[in-house]
């Protein structure tokens, strides 16, 4: 097999959404599966929907979800004169041909063809001689389709897919502008690129068709198809911005993990056995077409939110720490010091394991910044009633006096505290945890005493004595 070269060509009218993100990743675990090439390329011939702050979200989401391409993403707009030559070469081997048709004339045109009931081809000037059109009357460049036979493509996710000729049009490929319609440029870029596979969603199917007769009229190899299906909501309608139609970005925000992201993404569509986690590398040496599945995928956040935990639990203390350092430093409003990050870095991986997105992280993080006194959660302010107040002030001495500050020490120190009291344990534990913790979820109390350290865990029981 040659190199495989695949891309991704998205049309930047709005954010990189889930299921473009969906087919990037396809495309790119396919390339590189393959040892291929994966490109990039903007569709931004159409000017007017085309937006530079939609590029820059685009190549922003490419490159959160760690989706690298080869070489510099192109733009299809800057080869507009070399789609105009290929329609011209297709002009002058009759294989297209000038329409003169004025708008009025192509809409009558086709409200007679409705009235028919046939399907409407543009295909008025196909038969005539262009002399007939009065000197400098603007002209569109249509296509010659074919009208015998019938066109078979065999789609590596569809199967072989069949139309018959008869009902393709004479679609427009060069604009009485000058400018090339998206049908014409897309065929013309994947061939000069070298696109091997297109691999892209089944809205696009019908497209295919229609393009496929572009790459024989020119004489060019006809790269394989494979057109995915939609995702859908949990419903089984299409995807709506309810269901999380969303844009990368909001995905970002919402903390869930690239890591997560592709695997989520590579199962909603794709399946290797019962396979739930799969890692990026497993994913670029199992990932093929043949097993995308036929119909559509249903987006689920429960599932993407227990993947993205499942990664969240696999990090280590120092990327935990970087992915929330940002989040957490703005939430505290300002630079963690080196005491808060030596503590986040003991206390992270055992957070890890109850969050589900980064915010959960952050806020049960932020309980080892030095933010004293503690603003308090009702649940909390309702445990620390006045008549424990003199517990915690006597816990607080007792804590003073330990000179080794390990879990073992620090809980012998709350047990014989208790036991000199009369108290039952967990009647110190309560309000100590709310006390220290402020009602934020926390792991085990002596734990997260010992990582807080001494003077911070006095410190925040005294608060409270005071208050
Ligand atoms: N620009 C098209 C889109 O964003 C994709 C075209 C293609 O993949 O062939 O839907």
């Amino acid at each position: 097999m040659p190199k495989v070269v695949t891309r991704f060509a998205p049309s930047p009218t709005g954010f990189l959404h889930i299921g473009g993100a969906r087919t990037a990743l396809y495309n790119w675990l396919f390339a590189r599966h393959h040892g291929g090439d994966f490109l990039l390329r903007i569709e931004d011939t159409d000017r007017k929907r085309s937006t530079e702050p939609a590029i820059t979200a685009i190549l922003k989401g490419m490159k959160w979800l760690e989706l690298d391409w080869d070489g510099d993403a192109i733009s299809q707009f800057e080869r507009a004169g070399r789609h105009k030559e290929v329609a011209e070469e297709l002009l002058a081997e009759g294989k297209a041909y000038r329409c003169f048709a004025t708008p009025e004339e192509l809409t009558a045109a086709r409200e007679a063809a409705r009235e028919r009931g046939e399907n409407f081809r543009g295909d008025l000037w196909r038969d005539r001689d262009p002399k007939e059109a009065p000197e400098g009357t603007p002209y569109s460049i249509r296509i010659r389709m074919p009208r015998q036979g019938e066109t078979t493509i065999t789609d590596e996710v569809q199967g072989a897919v069949t139309v018959q000729n008869s009902e393709l049009d004479d679609m427009i490929l060069l604009r009485s502008d000058g400018t090339p319609t998206y049908m014409l440029a897309v065929v013309v870029d994947d061939h000069d690129m070298g696109i091997t596979h297109i691999i892209r969603g089944d809205d696009h199917l019908n497209n295919a068709f229609r393009q496929y007769q572009v790459y024989a009229a020119m004489g060019w190899h006809i790269p394989t198809f494979a057109h995915i299906p939609l995702i859908h909501g949990p419903d089984g309608k299409k995807l709506s911005k309810r269901h999380g139609a969303l844009g990368v970005d909001a995905y970002e925000e919402m903390g869930f993990l690239p890591e997560a992201m592709r695997n989520y993404l590579l199962r909603l569509g794709w399946s290797h056995g019962d396979d739930e986690i799969i890692s990026t590398d497993e994913a670029i040496t199992w990932f093929d077409l043949e097993h995308v599945g036929r119909s559509p995928a249903r987006f689920d956040f429960d599932k993407l939110d227990s993947l993205n935990a499942h990664y969240l639990r696999t990090m280590d203390a120092k990327s935990l720490l970087s992915s929330i350092k940002f989040a957490l430093e703005d939430h505290i409003g300002r630079a963690l010091d080196s005491v808060e990050e030596a503590r986040l870095l003991k206390a992270l991986p055992s957070l890890a394991e109850r969050a589900k997105r980064l915010p959960d992280l952050t806020e049960s993080a932020s309980l080892f910044c030095n933010t004293r006194p503690l603003s308090l959660t009702d649940n909390a302010a309702k445990q620390l009633t006045e008549d424990i107040i003199p517990t915690l002030a006597g816990l607080a001495d007792e804590l003073e006096a330990v000179t080794d500050w390990e879990p073992t020490v620090i809980k012998a120190a709350i047990m014989s505290f208790a036991e000199a009291k009369d108290l039952k344990l967990g009647k110190v534990m309560q309000p100590v945890r709310a006390a220290v913790t402020g009602g934020k979820p926390s792991g085990d109390l002596v734990e997260t005493l010992a990582i807080l350290g001494q003077a911070e865990t006095i410190g925040r029981l005294r608060d409270r004595v005071a208050a």
